[in-house]
């Protein structure tokens, strides 16, 4: 069926799941500017972090020089539940585009929370039972997170409270009783529980929430109850650097069958998924080794990376969080009720962000409809139905193979293929309704929220 001599799925052996997280800061000769106290402006410390995060998290948060972190052995033996995750060469969609570029995607879809996102939860789970803590507290847009979070607390016997924004709550039901299920209690956000989201509310009257605000609350609570710390699933140098096996994974898989990527591609939300499946890559082209083309895709609607601003700005709507250099819309930036959760985020992690801005990855925004006929396509091609996030990434994949159908080139691209997209039928359903709609902000509505950061010259 192709001339690629290498199997549909090619999975790598239970004893090749990565035994170390990496680290791409190390490689990076200029680091991403570090986190800094909103009041006082000075570079954030281990000790400034601790009260609101596990201490060795704080530790891997900050440490922007240790290439290799040990990947504890509690955790790798949770990583062989559903790991090592296949890499698979898209044989069928390939054909039906008709196009000479050889299409691979890494799915991270295949464990009960569906998404790449239990490869940190259980990290920090992990880091927070070891540090004796009772539970912890978070945010969840589309709930992907909520939910490996709650399957990674339930594997290690912590508590987890999860704020969980307000349109999802209301239109995931099923995603909700999954957290339950594990063990988790599940607010929808902005509440009436904290101050800030009391304060969110007035303010925002009858708001559907945001990723943003939802970080405010968890932290909230996090701070001011015993025993407590929040943790976070995207956007975290921490987050980046767990996500790694991700492309461990997938880079020694390519070695395996002689495969050499010319683009690799991922959506982005807050970062985390491409941030580690890029990040052996990325570590190459860093040292001069090897070049790839890299390529975020965001949401149209929610377009941090291509129409966002460069700076210092909090992560959350609140104020309350560290506040970090990056691609941001503006921490009061509310996207509209987008069909992909997990994309709702204003900001991006530092460390993509400073990649994008020196150069060494590009970024790219697609609309929602073309998003799904993408995973329309997708789904009925290869037979996974995608989450509406994944979905960015096939589109793009998609259009660079059509790209190589037009030149004649015999490209390869790998895509990451977070998850699956059943919890999302609501979406699927507008868009097989034909009622999904394209929105996109307009420069006065981005120039009005970025006239909310707070202006700070380092
Ligand atoms: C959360 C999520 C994303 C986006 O988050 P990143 O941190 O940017 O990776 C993408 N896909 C799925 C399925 C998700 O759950």
């Amino acid at each position: 069926m192709s001339n690629l001599d290498v199997p549909y799925k090619i999975y790598l052996d239970e004893s090749e799941i990565p035994s170390s997280w990496y680290n791409v800061r190390a490689d990076m000769k200029e680091k991403p500017a570090p986190l800094i106290n909103p009041a006082t402006h000075k570079k954030l410390r281990v000790e400034d972090m601790t009260p609101i995060f596990c201490t060795e998290l704080a530790k891997q948060e900050l440490d922007d020089d240790t290439a290799w972190f040990e990947i504890p052995t509690e955790i790798q033996d949770f990583y062989r539940m559903y790991r090592p995750s296949p890499l698979t060469h898209a044989v069928f969609l390939e054909k039906a585009l008709d196009t000479p570029a050889h299409i691979f995607y890494k799915f991270e879809g295949n464990n009960t929370s569906g998404s790449h996102k239990l490869n940190s939860a259980i990290a920090q789970a992990y880091y927070a039972k070891k540090q004796g803590l009772r539970g912890v507290t978070t945010e969840t847009g589309a709930g992907q997170w909520g939910t490996a979070l709650s399957m990674a607390c339930a594997f290690f016997g912590i508590e987890c409270k999860v704020y969980m924004v307000k349109v999802s709550y209301e239109q995931k039901l099923f995603r909700r009783e999954v957290m339950r299920t594990y063990g988790a209690s599940v607010t929808p956000s902005p509440s009436m529980e904290t101050k800030i989201g009391q304060k969110i509310n007035a303010e925002h009257p009858g708001t559907t929430g945001s990723l943003g605000c939802a970080i405010s609350e968890a932290v909230e609570v996090a701070t001011s109850t015993e025993g407590y710390r929040y943790v976070l699933g995207s956007v975290l140098n921490q987050v980046l650097l767990h996500q790694s096996v991700i492309g461990l994974e997938t880079k020694k898989a390519c070695e395996k069958y002689g495969i050499k990527p010319d683009i690799i591609i991922g959506c982005a939300g807050g970062g985390s998924n491409l941030g580690g499946l890029i990040s052996p890559f990325m570590g190459e082209k860093l040292r001069g080794e090897a070049d790839y083309r890299i390529i975020a895709v965001e949401p149209k609607s929610c377009p941090s990376l291509t129409r966002g601003r460069y700076v210092y700005d909090f992560c959350d709507t609140g104020m309350v969080t560290p506040m970090a250099k990056m691609y941001t819309l503006g921490h009061d930036y509310i996207p509209s009720p987008n069909h992909a959760g997990g994309l709702r985020y204003h900001g991006m992690s530092p460390i993509l962000s400073k990649l994008y801005d020196d150069g060494y990855m590009e970024a790219t925004s697609v609309e929602q409809t073309s998003v799904f006929q993408a995973a329309e396509q997708f789904a009925r091609t290869e037979g996974i139905l995608p989450a509406p996030e994944s979905s960015h990434a096939i589109r793009a994949a998609i259009d660079e193979a059509l790209k190589c159908k037009e030149t004649g080139e015999e490209k390869t691209i790998i895509f990451g293929l977070t998850g699956t997209g059943y919890f999302d039928m609501t979406a699927y359903e507008s868009y097989n309704d034909g009622t999904m709609v394209d929105y996109i902000p307009t420069d006065e509505e981005l120039e009005a929220s970025f006239a909310k950061i707070p202006k700070i010259d380092l």
